[in-house]
Formats: C-alpha cells, structure tokens, sequence
C-alpha cells in the first residue's frame, strides 16, 4: 500500500551521530561552540508559566521581526521552518507537481534527491565545472525547481552573486539558493533578492548559530512567495523552545561575530596543514574543508581516523573522486586530527 515512488527509494543517510563523548565529531558540520548564553536564557524563560501549554505562534511572528532587522528585509519576506530541511521540503511541495521536474549541481547535498524521490519527481544533476562553477550555457528546460548549494557540500566553494545572478536568469522555474554555510564566507546572494524574481534564499540555525539540536532554518524570498508557501507547512512547524532560542541567537549577532572569526583562523591553520600534508585542498568558504589525494584512495585515512575516534565525512563522487569533508572544530580537535593524520597520511 506504500506509494510506489516512496518503495522505490533508499531514503537519505545522514552523517553518523555517535554518543560517545570521547569522539571528536568533524562529520556534519556543527559549530564547535555553544551557542550565545542568551539562548540559553531565551530557553530558560520559555519554560517558565504558561508557555508550553499554548501553542507558539504560527508564523514565528517575534522571530520574524528580529531577522527582519538582521538581514534587512521585510519581515513578510521570511519563513520560518523545522530546520532548513524542512523547508526544503516545503519549497518541493508547493512548486514541484507529481511527475515534475527538479534540478541541482553535482556533486552537493544529497538530500535534493530524496526530496523529489518522496515528491515523485526526477532530479537531473548538472555537473559542476572542474573548477566548481556552473557551466553555460545552462542545459536544463522545463525545470520546476532548482537547487543550488552555495556555499557548496562537499567542495565548500562559493559562485559569487554575480554568477548567482546569471545562472538564476538562466535556469528556468524556481531558484533556490541553500545558503547554509553563507555566514562564513565573503558574500552572501542576499542582495540579489529585490532583482531577481525566481530567487529564495535558504537558511539553517544549525551551524552559524550552533543550534543543530534545536532544528530551525528560514527561508526568505518576495512576500507573495512566502505567503504561498505558508499554506503548504504545518500550521505549528517551531515550537516555542526553538523560536526562543533562534530568536535570541539571531539578536546576539556579536556574540557570533566572535565565533565567526576562531573557525576562520583554524580553518586557515587546518587548509594549510593538510596541504602540507599532501592533500588537495580546496579553498572554502565554508565552515569545512574538501581534501582529496592524488596519489591514493583516501578510505584507509578514514578509517584510520574512525579506529582512533576521529569521525570526518568520507564521500566518493563518480568523476571527481573520493575526499575526506572535515569540520572546523575546535584548535584542540583540530591538532588532535592532524596528529593522527600525519601517522595515517
Ligand atoms: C546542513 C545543511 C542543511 C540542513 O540544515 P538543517 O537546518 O539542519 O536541516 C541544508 N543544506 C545544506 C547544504 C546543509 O549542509
């Protein structure tokens, strides 16, 4: 009785989440730091009188105003979600049919192709350039929804607003900028919204923000499109302990700006190690670094790594090769994994 296109599917598998404390976790992606101490007020306060017993608010209008005024646009221009994945799903629902059209890059998140598996639409992946931008003339016709991870998972490369700009005048359909990791690098397609219309801009609290375990993103795009988009999600999709919490998160941009800065320097210190260690390293925007080798297959460092509790993301693309996605985690993690590198590379 399951609908043929859900039987159909492997499902998406999300990088490993072990318990043992001892394991230095450079796999997903999350911020090594906690987050602002005002979440934690924020998510304190929630729990007091009566606010668990009602409903939040359904739009996250409280929320809404505070991004509003970080991100500078409206606050009618933002929807709030369960997690970016969530949103992701919602973007599939309202703008792909059954039988339609999805598109992404390759090799980027896999998750766009579980979408539109569960969506009983086709992903056509259009290859990266060998030096990570997209090629032109763009291929596809007939697309209902594009996706675009930039910064880019794994590479961790940037197309800069300009290119954004002419490849979403190319692609036709909705446009979808995944901007997940776009706090830690140089530009951000953010401006670019006022001129172009097929434009929406994702974002996820779980890894700027340091707030994976609360499971809060947004998208932003033309209020005529969010209010569209507001008829397709669950009426209550936050909950009153994650609105706090991005609230307070979002409000405390300095506290950020802090972090910010420590995973730019041991991002810097880590690329410039593991090039000396004989990886190719490609530079990131993100917040983790792409390394591949030339002269050998790069499972037996991971395993490596795994045997001695280290856990980075081992990924093998056909044509681009296999590499090793490490997170930016602490300096202490960081000397900790190139220790064990200079023994397993
Ligand atoms: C981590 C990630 C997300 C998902 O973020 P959540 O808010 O945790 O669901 C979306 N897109 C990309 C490219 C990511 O790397």
């Amino acid at each position: 009785m399951i609908r043929p296109s859900v039987r159909a599917m492997k499902g998406y598998t999300p990088g490993e989440q072990l318990n043992d404390p001892e394991i230095v976790k450079l796999n997903t992606n999350e911020n090594p730091y906690p987050p602002s101490p005002k979440v934690f007020e924020a998510v304190r306060e929630a729990l007091t009188g009566d606010r668990l017993r009602k409903y939040p608010q359904p739009m996250g209008d409280t929320f809404r105003r505070a991004a509003a005024e970080v991100l500078g646009v409206a606050p009618e221009s933002i929807l709030i979600g369960n997690g970016s994945d969530d949103i992701l799903t919602i973007l599939t629902r309202a703008f792909v049919p059954e039988g339609g059209r999805m598109a992404s890059l390759t090799p980027s998140y896999t998750l766009y192709q579980s979408l539109a598996e569960i969506q009983g639409a086709t992903l056509q992946t259009v290859p990266f350039t060998p030096d990570w931008t997209a090629p032109t003339p763009w291929p596809l016709t007939g697309t209902h929804l594009t996706f675009l991870a930039n910064p880019n998972s794994p590479s961790g490369t940037l197309l800069r607003p300009a290119e954004v700009k002419a490849l979403a005048a190319r692609v036709p359909g909705m446009f979808v900028l995944d901007e997940a990791y776009a706090e830690f690098a140089e530009e951000s397609g953010l401006p670019l919204l006022a001129e172009i219309p097929n434009l929406i801009i994702t974002r996820t609290f779980s890894k700027f923000y340091a707030l994976a375990g609360i499971r809060f993103g947004m998208a932003i795009a033309a209020p005529e499109i969010i209010r569209e988009l507001a008829k397709v999600k669950d009426s209550y999709n936050c909950d009153v302990l994650s609105l706090a919490a991005a609230t307070a998160a979002i409000r405390d941009q300095g506290y950020y700006a802090g972090l910010r800065s420590k995973i730019l320097a041991t991002r810097g210190r880590l690329s410039a190690a593991l090039a000396e260690l004989g990886f190719r390293v490609t530079p990131s925007q993100a917040n983790f670094v792409w390394c591949q080798r030339t002269d050998r297959p790069v499972k037996p460092i991971y395993e490596a790594l795994k045997a001695q509790k280290i856990l980075v993301r081992y990924m093998d693309y056909p044509g681009y090769g296999d590499g090793l996605r490490i997170t930016v985690g602490t300096p202490v993690e960081i000397d900790r994994l190139l220790a064990a590198l200079r023994e397993a590379a």
